[in-house]
Parts: C-alpha cells; structure tokens; sequence
C-alpha cells in the first residue's frame, strides 16, 4: 500500500488511552499506527512532535441556518469556521426559512450546503405531519436524524419552526413512535411548553429574568415526560442541551429504562448567569445559563456517563439582530455562536483536570459517531475516515472578536477576549489540509447519512 500522509512524533488519542506512534494515511483512511522507529516511505511526512492527534470532532448540534439569513454566516463562512474549530462532521438542525420539514426541502438543503461546505455535513429533518407517509418519506431522503420541540413556534418564526413545534403531549408521543419505526435518532428541545406560558412578570432588561422566565422546572418536565413516553415508544430519544442539575436527577432516575442519551454544551459547562448579566442580550441562549451549582453538576454528569456528548448549539445572530433588543431578554433572539470555541473549551477543562483527553475524544467525537450510526469516523483506527486534529496542551487559545472566523464574531461575547489552555493546530478531512493557523480553503465536504457519506 503507498502511504499518502505519515504523521510522526506525536501522542495519538485512542479510546485505551494514548500512545506514541506514526499514523499512517492512505486514500483518505487511515491505514494504520507504525510503530515510533518504523521506518516509513509516505508522500507526505508531517512532524508532530509536541502535539496529540484526535478524531476529527462531530458536532451533532449546529445552527447555520443556510440558506437563510446570509447576515448570520453562510456554508462557506461557518463551516470555515468548523474547520477552525477542529469540527469535521457538523450536523446542520432544520430550523431555518421555511424548515427543512420535507424530502424535497433535504434535497435543496443538500445540494446547496455540498456546493461550498468544507467540512463533512449531515441534516436533520423536521417532521411536517405526524404521519407514517411523512415520516418515512423523510427517513429515506438521508436526513442523519429527526428534531422536534416541545415547546410552540416563537411567534413571528411559524414558518421555521412548521413541523419542529409540538407543545402537545399526545403529538409529541406519536412523534416518538412514527420516529422509533425508521431506526433514526429523535432530537428533542425540551421545555414545558405550559411552564413557560406562565412566567411571571419580569425586569426585561436584567440577565437574570430569562432563566427566571424558563426555569430549570420547564426542562426538568419535559424530560421527564418524555423519557416516560418513551418507556412505550422506544425511539432512539436524544435530549439537546441540559443545562441544570433538575434535570439530570430526572435523567439518571429513568436510566436503564430505554434507549435516550443526553448532551450538554461547553457554554453550560464554563459559565453562570453571572456572566448572562455581564454579557447581556448577546448571552441569551434558550435554554438559559444556569448557576454554579448546575455547572458542577454537569461536569458530575459527564464523569458518571450520564451525560455522553458535548455539542456547541452553534446559532449565530447578526450585530444588529442582538442589538435591536439589548435591553429585553424577552424579545432578543436566543443562541450564541460557538463552534470555534468548543474545542479550546475543552482542552482547557482537560488542563484543569476536568476531563481527560480520552474523555474528550469520546464526548466530542466517538461518541456522537456510535450515537448516529457513523462507524466510518469518530475514532483514529485503521479504516476510519482520516479526520484528524492536532492539538498543542502547551500553547494557549487567545480569541478575540476578530480572531473568529464565524459571519456572527461579533456578537460571539461570551468568548471575547476569553484565554483557553490548549490550541489546536491543524484540521484534516479525509487526509486533506483544512485548516492550519488560517482554512486552506478546501471545500471538500461531503452530505453525510446514516449510511455513510454520499
Ligand atoms: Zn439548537
């Protein structure tokens, strides 16, 4: 076999542990970990000394919107910007202008991310009746998994969210049960639709009205709702983002009792509300930031495997989107953009020793891979696809409004001027340079689908 890429000198990460070798890359795969005295005849040899080699990382939970709304990122510019973050496999979600609700939507939504993605992508689809007929129809148009809400379209957004809303509980267990049927995985925002129609009367300019106004209750119900519906319906149930310590007392009490997983997101993981109030409208993410306590239980969550993926809810906004409600968190548009700090977040957990970074491997990558049917990617084993990173623990990530590359920098406020431990330095899809201090501008990225890429 003539080796493509030799990659030398570094630590590479692997589900037992790290080890010291050269991986080897062949046709886009990777063909194998030599041995450090090895001697290897490659085309391409790069040194990696210092530096350790991880998957590629597959981030389930992404918000690029595309085509929509050009102002808060286009393909090109954000999966630049997955490349920037080490991000290879990036999961698009439906909500978008009208949603991603039918087979003939996927398609366009395919052909028009694969014209200029540069990094691998996968759709979700959004059910538009609770039928069988529509279901499946979606199911086979090569959507990576199903989304729904459980809370109503935010007025004036009806046409994103045709399919996705589903307040009704009898809607939402039909959802599960047309959705167990195809195998697919269900995506579920939870929130108690009936929770958040009865928030009080609030101070709309404080940070700390929105986690008032969606408390952890809300989520903590509809999880628990949801995970008893599902006791019936066995879909293969994903809870979104967790955020607080309700919530993952509910999700450790029904463990066992069918198949569901659980993510979180590094903004849950690294902030307080403190930080909402600091920040303002720019840190309003649905569902909130919570409080010291919440985060230590997250972390808790992720060391007892209770909580098995991370994910970056990347969702950018436009300056002037986020500045036309600064002083209302009731009104401002709810999401942060995040899909170039998720890494560094995590590197900088591992050099607090949070996590390690096997740990991050699996949460980041493996994981989400085993979770959405992937067997081609998510870790570095001979004949997994060669999405490769390599991270440096001794250099540091300094981000700055302008170090982002994402359309929606400017309002990424949470990350201004944030200083993490760990850098990566180099992003590779099938073997290829995409990114390396700056993207390469390689658009290679390929339609994902549960039954590989197409
Ligand atoms: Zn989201």
């Amino acid at each position: 076999m003539s080796i493509d890429l030799a990659i030398t000198g570094g630590v590479i990460v692997t589900p037992d542990g790290l080890h010291r070798g050269t991986l080897l890359v062949a046709d886009g795969k990777i063909a194998g970990i030599a041995a450090v005295d090895d001697s290897v005849d490659a085309a391409q040899t790069i040194d990696a000394t210092g530096q350790h080699i991880l998957p590629g990382l597959i981030d389930i939970h992404c918000h690029i919107r595309a085509p929509a709304y050009p102002q808060r990122g286009t393909v090109a510019s954000e999966t630049r910007a997955c490349s920037a973050g080490g991000i290879t496999t990036v999961f698009e979600m439906p909500i978008t202008n009208p949603c991603c609700n039918t087979p003939e939507q996927v398609v366009l939504r395919r052909d028009h991310f694969a014209a200029s993605a540069h990094v691998d992508f996968g759709l979700y689809g959004a059910p538009l009746s609770l039928t069988e007929v529509a279901v499946d129809a979606l199911a086979d148009s090569g959507i990576i998994a199903f989304k729904i809400f459980t809370t109503p379209a935010p007025p004036g957004r009806e046409v994103e969210f045709a399919g996705l809303a589903w307040p009704n509980e009898a809607d939402q267990f039909r959802a599960l049960q047309l959705i167990a049927r195809t195998g697919l995985p269900v995506v579920v925002h939870a929130e108690s639709a009936e929770i958040l129609a009865a928030a009080p009367q609030l101070d709309q300019t404080d940070g700390r009205s929105h986690g008032l106004a969606r408390p952890p209750l809300a989520e903590a119900l509809a999880v628990a709702k949801l995970l008893t519906m599902n006791i019936t319906a066995q879909a293969k149930l994903h809870i979104a983002h967790v955020t607080s310590s309700a919530t993952i007392d509910i999700l450790r009490q029904f463990s066992g009792t069918s198949d569901f997983t659980a993510e979180t997101c590094p903004h849950y993981l690294r902030y307080t509300e403190e930080d909402v109030v600091r920040v303002g409208v720019a840190a309003k993410i649905n569902p909130p930031i919570r409080h010291a306590a919440d985060r230590a239980a997250l972390w808790q969550a992720i060391a007892d495997g209770v909580i098995t993926l991370v994910t970056t809810d990347h969702a950018g906004f436009s300056a002037a989107e986020k500045a036309d409600h600064a002083d209302n968190f009731l009104t401002a548009p709810p999401g942060h953009p995040g899909t170039e700090c998720m890494l560094p977040a995590m590197l900088d957990a591992v050099a607090q020793g949070k996590v390690t970074l096997v740990d991050v491997m699996r949460l980041l990558c493996k994981n989400a891979a085993t979770r959405f049917g992937l067997s081609d990617r998510g870790v570095l084993a001979s004949g997994r696809r060669a999405d490769l990173i390599m991270v440096d623990m001794d250099a540091q990530t300094r981000v700055t409004e302008t170090s982002l590359i994402t359309t929606a920098a400017p309002v990424a406020r949470l990350s201004h001027d944030e200083v993490f431990r760990g850098k990566l330095s180099r992003s590779f899809l099938a073997g290829q340079t995409i990114w390396d201090s700056i993207p390469t501008g390689l658009a290679t990225g390929r339609f994902v689908t549960p039954k590989g890429p197409q």
